[in-house]
């Protein structure tokens, strides 16, 4: 029986350093394991970001006209700026037995998991609110206000896990820890029942 991939939700604070856990995720993996969905937004590129690497990069009238065309598996607001999940090829990827990553804030992820509820989210979280802190403040490149506006959005954002499948914990200096929590999810999701009930059917070939 062939498996279906994973929707695979990761979300987190600023600070809880998902984006350096999908990038060792996909570092980590076999040719062909997963598949990262390039997220499209409005928000002006950083030093170093590239159009259709990093995001799409688009202008809100040109976010707007995806979004009316039903062009957008999932999108939301965040800081001002849209963020959103392109439909693109995700469907045939889960098909073809390949785990797409979705790497999303709290409300966009609450939408895919409305709409396509046996996605799998995770929340990545620091170890706890001073060490949280002390990431923020070690980064040196944003201002207080900036700090002080990221650490109340991790509250709220926190408060959402209720809504998540799984918590890692993503513990100073042992990011290798945090890889290998995902790869179990995947591996336990992938093993349960409830994504296996075609096999007995298929055991006896009927
Ligand atoms: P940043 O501007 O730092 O790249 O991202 C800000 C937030 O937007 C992060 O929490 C990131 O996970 C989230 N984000 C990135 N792409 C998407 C998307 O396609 N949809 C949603 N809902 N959030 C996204």
């Amino acid at each position: 029986m062939k498996k279906k991939g994973l929707l695979l939700i990761i979300s987190g604070p600023s600070g809880a350093g998902k984006g350096e856990l999908v990038k060792r995720l996909r570092a980590t993996a076999p040719e062909g394991f997963f598949a990262y969905s390039v997220s499209a937004t409005t928000r002006a590129a950083r030093e170093g970001e590239r159009h259709g690497e990093n995001y799409y990069f688009l202008t809100r009238e040109e976010f707007e006209s995806r979004i009316a065309q039903d062009g957008m598996l999932e999108y939301a607001e965040y800081c001002g700026n849209y963020y959103g999940t392109p439909k693109g090829e995700i469907e045939e990827k889960l098909a073809n037995g390949v785990h797409v990553i979705l790497e999303i804030e709290v409300q966009g992820a609450m939408n895919v998991k409305r709409r396509m509820p046996e996605a799998v989210a995770v929340m990545i979280a620091p170890p706890d609110y001073p060490n949280l802190e002390r990431r923020l403040r070690g980064r040196g490149t944003n201002t207080e206000e900036d700090i002080q506006n990221r650490l109340a959005k991790a509250k709220e954002e926190l408060s959402t896990l209720p809504s998540y499948d799984y918590l890692v914990i993503n513990y100073d200096d042992m990011l290798d820890k945090a890889v290998q929590d995902v790869f179990d999810i995947i591996k336990v999701e992938q093993d349960s029942v409830k994504r296996n009930s075609g096999f007995v059917v298929d055991f006896y070939g009927k």
